[in-house]
């Protein structure tokens, strides 16, 4: 099947207590770049990247939070059509780890039934890690989440986190 004839394209989105990383994470896929100060209220909002996958081209069209995520009253259109999403969560803040759940959770319920969840653990870079990589694995199985720690700082385990996301979505056209 030539990819020349199929580009698949999937939405993501990105979910995940205000100040975890998602933005910085996005840009980071996005444009390779990391910037240290970025105001809450400025999302990536909308882009496309396409990435290969064996002999296929996926498209993928991430959706970034404005903001709207401190007032966890992200709008339906925010999930509708989303086949994958990404919770992110700080590994230096217990708080963000407990509303990822909450976050899996709403995915869950206003999102697609067949929706893939990963699990991203951010901020690795940084020393004092309170989350318990294990205890988050573990989360992550119980409810069939995939499962990355990442720092979009030094830009490490971004890549590989949508990768694989991409490659765990049923391929259809
Ligand atoms: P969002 O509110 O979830 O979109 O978070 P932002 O991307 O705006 O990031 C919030 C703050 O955390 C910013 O000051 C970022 O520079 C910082 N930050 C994001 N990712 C990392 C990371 O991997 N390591 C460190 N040390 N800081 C990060
Ligand atoms: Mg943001």
């Amino acid at each position: 099947m030539s990819q020349k004839f199929h580009t698949l394209s999937f939405k993501i989105v990105v979910l995940g207590e205000s100040a975890v990383g998602k933005t910085s994470i996005l840009l980071r896929f996005y444009r390779n770049k990391y910037t240290a100060e970025i105001e809450p209220t400025i999302g990536a909002t909308n882009f496309q990247k396409i990435i290969n996958v064996g002999d296929y081209k996926i498209q993928l069209l991430i959706w970034d939070t404005a903001g709207q995520e401190r007032y966890h009253s992200l709008a339906q259109m925010y999930y509708r059509g989303a086949k994958g999403a990404l919770v992110v969560y700080d590994v230096t803040n217990n708080d963000s780890f407990e509303k990822a759940k909450e976050w899996v959770e709403e995915i869950k319920n206003e999102g697609s039934p067949n929706a893939k969840i990963a699990l991203v653990g951010n901020k690795i870079d940084l020393p004092n890690h309170t989350v318990d990589k294990n205890e988050a694995k573990k989360y992550a199985k119980e409810n069939n989440l995939l499962f990355f720690q990442t720092s979009a700082k030094m830009g490490e385990g971004i890549n590989n986190a949508f990768v694989s996301l991409a490659k765990s979505l049923p391929l259809e056209f």
